[in-house]
């Protein structure tokens, strides 16, 4: 499910429109600078927060530059704030200002991901034009220059002032930096849209020179943040692990995720040969994880075990989140299925006939699907004692759909219903604790002596002589391997890396748009590597990115209260904690932040085209909604969306999403504005309820036209499409990547089977699909060839290899 909103969150969500009331045109009394400013009111970060820009009269030259001024929150001259060029925190140039004494400091920074910053190495330079320091704000004039266009070796961005919207970020922090370690920012963070025609003026020289009226001090062009930041010379980096153990497989299967856990347990009851690599370290507690709060020290559990636990990602995801792409991805045992909310529904036969080719229709796929839900039922009363806990929202909610004639079903057996519906939330938890496919296929496949896991090991690329795989090159990690592990003649590699993770390994092993083959063979990294461009295999891989388009809307109700999950983490619910580790029943049994109802409704588009809906609601506010009794009703578009993305790389070999799949069509933005106002419609059905977000005096219309549709505002972490499976072969023009077998055109073992071959989306979240097309691919992986056997490597003992606890 899409990222808490909370203010806490790290998902970078806030309504342009919520805060537009905000923005004005402005002069600042002390320089005269005439600034476009949007403020930030005290409601969404303590002490509030402006910014605003002035850009020069004319967008000429490299128009990378502009003049800022800052109002940060510093209650006690302590607090940091901080300031994204690029809207979203990962992949864009981060400025981070805070008061020091009467000064105000400044530093660059820069991720590639979801993780601590690095000091920024590119030339963006601030000169300091006027500050000043109070003891609640501090306020910053400055000149920034080489800003909108960045550069952190070779993984490069921009963000021009060439549209009609620029998309800001910003967060806050209630005390100063510690050297250039960074703590997760705890006082609020968002967007808004800033615009820069607005902010164009004739005079901009005259004030970037310290021509305004009354600056502070003479500007000097002082870069920020201490030294000047030497630009890095990148140089390749060299594999830290131990040797890889020899001897060879059958399969190898790249990450342990929902796809790859599920693939590789089906293939080796074969009896094959069969390695699962992952990149990351163990998750559950069964597995040898130990990431875990303090109170759950000394039992076997770790974070990833507890429900209640589950969106903790948002607020420390340190060692957990993937770090070389610019979207939430769990980069440990399990991928998403390990860090997930859990929700799993058995699959609506509509998805599948509509989007997917011969072959995958929902009958050919019924064997499989019968086979994951005996194994993952799914339960929609995961507190062991049979009850659910704190069902204010669902009470409330379900009234109103009810009294609207939307009929309650039970998802786990009636799952074709899916039309002004609504349902308890099922997830795949069993014994109050997370299973899905880590407790099942992954137990089983562990049991296996032809099977072997191996974590914390990244795999770099596959080798392959034309299109024949051989094996894969391994880039190590924490104690992983280095070196290249063989395929058996007549072998198979699978790609399982994910959405982004199999985008990125299909382009580092030369398979691709020419374009993004051309970025990685110009990095340094893997410049003087790659395969030769004879040998190019040129695929639409990256395109077709597809993800629910998430469009929050908020109510609030007086007898609903939000259980704050994050303070659970901390202990702070002692009885909560106490009942959860007695019997695994509680709240602490039910997924943060206490999901549900779950509604869903067809729309139909004036294309002909049913699209499909569904309606996730938690008890949590969202911007602007900052009440105790607010929910959060978050509306995914899904099946029949028209819009489609795409996925780039750049010369850090970062993968990031280059085109948003958001209501690029027509049709797509009516589908959600109709079905908001279904929603509407249904909850005035019960007076008490309160539309919050959209307002009462906004339209549904200029409500949803008003969020950007960027990948921080519009995502629901549901990313899927980029190997798209169908019988149009990419090598003849057409759109897909794989065959009706999942094997990639133009090669003769090389697979992918995870989201990024769902051609298009479908009605709910994705797990259970994605682990029932795991189970369907190996069925047909198998069939196609017979591996000669093998001699499977022994791994030298240590923690990357598959230590189980059961
Ligand atoms: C925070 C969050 C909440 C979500 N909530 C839900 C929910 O409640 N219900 C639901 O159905 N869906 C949810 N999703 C979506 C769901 O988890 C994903 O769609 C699903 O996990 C994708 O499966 P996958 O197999 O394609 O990739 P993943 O599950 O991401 O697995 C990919 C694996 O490959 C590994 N990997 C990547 N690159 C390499 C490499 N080079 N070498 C070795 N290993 C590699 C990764 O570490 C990872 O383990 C959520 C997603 C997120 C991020």
């Amino acid at each position: 499910m899409k990222g808490s909103t909370f203010a806490r969150a790290a998902s970078l969500l806030s309504p342009l429109f919520s805060l537009a009331q905000a923005q004005e045109k402005w002069t600042h009394p002390g320089t005269g600078i005439e600034f476009w400013k949007q403020t930030v009111d005290t409601s969404q970060t303590s002490g509030g927060f402006e910014w605003g820009y002035a850009l020069p009269g004319e967008p000429t030259g490299s128009n990378d530059e502009y003049i800022g001024y800052i109002k940060g929150s510093a209650a006690g001259k302590k607090g940091w704030s901080g300031v994204s060029h690029g809207g979203g925190m990962p992949n864009a140039l981060l400025l981070v200002s805070w008061p020091e004494g009467d000064a105000v400091k400044t530093t660059f920074v820069y991720a590639g991901g979801y993780v601590n910053p690095d000091p920024y190495t590119g030339n963006a330079t601030l000169t300091q034009i006027s500050h000043t320091v109070t003891d609640d704000h501090f306020e910053l004039i400055y000149r920034c220059q080489w800003c909108w266009i960045w550069d952190q070796g070779g993984a490069d961005g921009s963000q021009l002032p060439t549209n009609e919207v620029q998309v800001i970020g910003w967060a806050q922090h209630k005390d100063v930096p510690s050297g250039t370690s960074w703590t997760f920012h705890n006082n609020g963070q968002s967007q808004f849209g800033a615009q820069p025609a607005q902010a164009r003026n004739a005079k901009y020289f005259e004030w970037a020179n310290g021509g305004g009226t009354t600056p502070t001090a003479t500007p000097t062009a002082t870069p920020s943040g201490g030294p000047t930041p030497t630009p890095s010379q990148a140089v390749p980096t060299t594999c830290v692990g131990k040797p890889a153990p020899t001897g060879s497989f059958d399969y190898i299967v790249v990450g342990a995720g929902a796809g790859g856990i599920p693939v590789a347990d089906r293939l080796s009851e074969s009896g094959k040969s069969v390695l699962l690599i992952e990149r990351g370290p163990p998750s559950l507690g069964r597995f040898g994880g130990t990431m875990k709060p303090a109170w759950l020290n000394g039992t076997d559990l770790t974070r990833f075990d507890v429900p209640g636990l589950c969106n903790q990602i948002w607020v420390d995801s340190a060692g957990i989140a993937c770090t070389d792409i610019d979207q939430m991805a769990g980069c440990v045992l399990g991928g998403g299925a390990a860090v997930n909310a859990a929700l799993w529904w058995r699959p609506v036969e509509k998805d599948w006939d509509y989007n997917f080719p011969a072959g995958w229709k929902a009958a050919d796929i019924k064997a499989a699907t019968d086979r994951v839900f005996k194994r993952i039922p799914g339960t929609d009363t995961p507190s062991t004692d049979g009850k659910r806990y704190k069902q204010e929202g669902f009470n409330v909610l379900s009234t109103a759909f009810s009294a609207a004639g939307w009929k309650q079903v039970k998802a786990t057996e009636q799952p074709n219903e899916k039309n002004f519906t609504y349902s308890h939330s099922v997830f795949m938890y069993e014994k109050g604790q997370r299973q899905g496919p880590l407790g099942t296929y992954l137990v089983s496949a562990l049991e296996r002596k032809n099977f072997q896991l191996w974590q914390n090991t990244k795999v770099r690329r596959v080798v392959r002589s034309g299109g024949k795989a051989t094996g894969v090159e391994l880039d190590g990690g924490d104690g992983g391997y280095c070196g290249t592990v063989k395929l058996n003649d007549g072998g198979r590699v699978i790609l399982s890396a994910g959405t982004f993770g199999s985008t990125k390994l299909l382009f580092r092993s030369g398979i691709g748009p020419k374009a993004q083959l051309n970025i990685v063979k110009n990095s340094i990294q893997d410049g003087s590597t790659l395969i030769n461009e004879t040998q190019w295999i040129d695929l639409p891989v990256g395109l077709n990115l597809n993800d629910h388009v998430n469009t929050d809307t908020v109510v609030r109700h007086p007898n609903v209260s939000f259980y704050d999950f994050y303070k659970a983490w901390d202990g702070e619910y002692p009885s909560d904690s106490k009942q959860y580790l007695a019997d695994r029943s509680g709240i602490l049994a039910q997924s943060a932040p206490n999901i549900g109802p779950v509604a869903w409704e067809d729309v139909k588009g004036s294309d002909g085209i049913e699209r499909a809906i569904q309606w996730t609601a938690r008890v949590e506010p969202s911007p602007p909604a900052t009440d105790n009794t607010s929910m959060t009703i978050s509306n995914y578009l899904g099946r029949g969306s028209t819009s489609r993305g795409a996925l780039s790389i750049n010369g850090a070999l970062n993968i990031f999403v280059s085109k948003a799949p958001y209501l690029q069509t027509q049709e797509d933005f009516d589908a959600v504005v109709t079905s908001i106002k279904n929603l509407q419609a249904a909850m005035a059905k019960v007076p008490g309820i309160v539309f919050e977000v959209p307002a009462p005096n906004v339209t549904v219309e200029a409500y949803v036209k008003s969020l950007p549709l960027t990948a921080a505002a519009r995502r629901a972490n549901h990313w899927i499409g980029t190997a798209k499976i169908g019988t149009d072969s990419g090598l003849t023009g057409g759109s897909s990547v794989v065959d009706l077998n999942t094997q990639v055109y133009g090669t003769e073992n090389i697979h992918v089977v995870d989201a990024s071959i769902f051609p298009g989306h479908i009605q709910t979240n994705p797990t259970s699909y994605i682990v029932t097309v795991a189970d369907h691919a190996a069925a047909k992986i198998l069939a196609l060839g017979k591996p000669s056997g093998g001699t499977p490597g022994t791994p030298t003992p240590g923690k990357q290899a598959g230590a189980v606890r059961n």
